[in-house]
């Protein structure tokens, strides 16, 4: 028997491919890495040191999440965000990779919803739960945003709108860099409302707004947010897979307890020195308060002046926000780029990296079509912890030696 015509078409994510195939390259060859989403900065010191001093727990900790973590997120991001988090409706995971994915696979049946171009994982996670995407293309011209006509003019010929429509909407955006006005969120707000749409709204790069003026769509549309977060971007802490989600109080009762029975048969818990440090970062200390003030001023100096001299270069790319990404449209480019063969995404990062060294990842990764000649560009391959300290001036040479 052979078992290949039942495997699922499902492929190692790109965003990690793209890292594999930079360090084979660079054995020969320098390569500029900005594939690869991953922050730069060490884990604040006050942070680590908890994880050091709870080095030799080794107990189960609660499904939902060690209640005095909870309470120290639910106590952030109300303040932070004006937003009504409670811990009895937090749940702690493993990365907010997997609490999106409990919330797909805690429905038996769902539309999925998602905007291009949008975060690799999102679709191959609809489809492992068994549910049907569509998509929304959005455009340079709204910066990658999705606008509420669109939304309402999807809603508007569902064919099957007794089945629950899950809208994944991440801002500030993975790959675009740009998030939300509050008066864009509050037109959507009145759409997803008026169709009672059930939105994910991820917010993982919301703590790295550039300005510190990231705004939840959750207090525009508190009954139907699904809010994600945790401390794999703003905390440095990627691989210690920490992610917090806020369950609105009018869902929590019949979808809570689905979230908890996902989590209990999946992971069971997160590690307990990584929920105890996590709750020291989000306790939100002077000193991690000043890092984060580090992180922006970082990310925004480099971001602009990457972003600058794209455009500069006749490359159009829109301002970044916030989060570390640039979204770079090369059709300025289409003619010449055409004289050398190229005329996709997929085929431009290939010679770019074969040729040039240069690792992006192309639009097709994040649900554009082949043609659309976009990439994304990480502009954080930089040693974050020299960046944190460096004047202004020195931070061009630092991002770029
Ligand atoms: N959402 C977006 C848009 C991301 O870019 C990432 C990380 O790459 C994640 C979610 C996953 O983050 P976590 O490490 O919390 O699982």
């Amino acid at each position: 028997m052979s078992i290949d015509e039942f495997l699922r078409p499902i492929n190692h994510s790109e965003t990690l491919l793209i890292n594999e195939r930079s360090d084979s390259l660079e054995q020969t060859r320098r390569v500029f890495r900005f594939g690869f989403g991953q922050s730069p900065f060490p884990v604040p010191a006050s942070v680590t040191a908890v994880l050091a001093e709870h080095a030799g727990e080794k107990a189960y900790m609660p499904v939902q999440g060690w209640r005095q973590l909870r309470e120290a997120a639910a106590a952030f991001h109300r303040s932070a965000d004006g937003v009504d988090w409670q811990p009895e409706r937090v749940l702690v995971g493993p990365g907010s990779k997997l609490l999106i994915y409990a919330v797909m696979a805690a429905f038996t049946e769902a539309e999925v919803l998602l905007v291009s171009p949008s975060w690799v994982s999102y679709e191959p996670q609809a489809r492992l739960a068994g549910h049907s995407v569509h998509r929304l293309q959005t455009s340079a011209e709204t910066e990658w945003r999705l606008t509420a006509e669109q939304l309402d003019a999807f809603c508007a010929q569902r064919e099957q709108p007794q089945r629950p429509l899950i809208l994944v909407l991440n801002y500030p955006g993975n790959p675009s860099g740009t998030t939300y006005s509050e008066a864009q969120l509050k037109a959507l707000a009145e759409v997803m409302r008026r169709h009672q749409v059930l939105v994910i709204s991820d917010e993982i790069y919301g703590m790295l707004h550039h300005q510190g003026q990231h705004r939840s769509l959750a207090r525009y549309y508190p009954e139907g947010t699904l809010v994600t977060g945790g401390l794999s971007k703003w905390c440095g802490a990627g691989g210690w897979r920490l992610g917090v989600m806020h369950v609105p109080e009018a869902l929590a009762g019949n979808l809570m307890p689905r979230l908890l029975g996902v989590a209990s048969e999946t992971w069971s818990c997160v590690a307990s020195p990584v929920q105890h440090a996590a709750a020291v970062a989000y306790h939100f200390g002077p000193d991690v308060q000043a890092y984060v003030e580090g992180e922006r001023r970082v990310l925004s100096h480099i971001g602009n002046r990457a972003a600058e001299r794209l455009n500069n270069a006749g490359v159009a790319t829109a301002a970044p926000e916030g989060g570390f990404y640039l979204f770079p449209d090369f059709a300025g480019w289409r003619e010449l780029l055409a004289e050398r063969g190229i005329h996709t995404s997929d085929q431009l990062c290939e010679r770019l990296l074969e040729e040039a060294g240069v690792a992006l990842l192309p639009g097709t990764a994040f649900g554009m079509p082949a043609d659309e000649l976009v990439a994304r560009l990480s502009y954080v391959n930089f040693d974050g912890a020299v960046a944190l300290n460096a004047p202004l001036e020195d931070l061009e040479a630092i991002a770029a030696p």
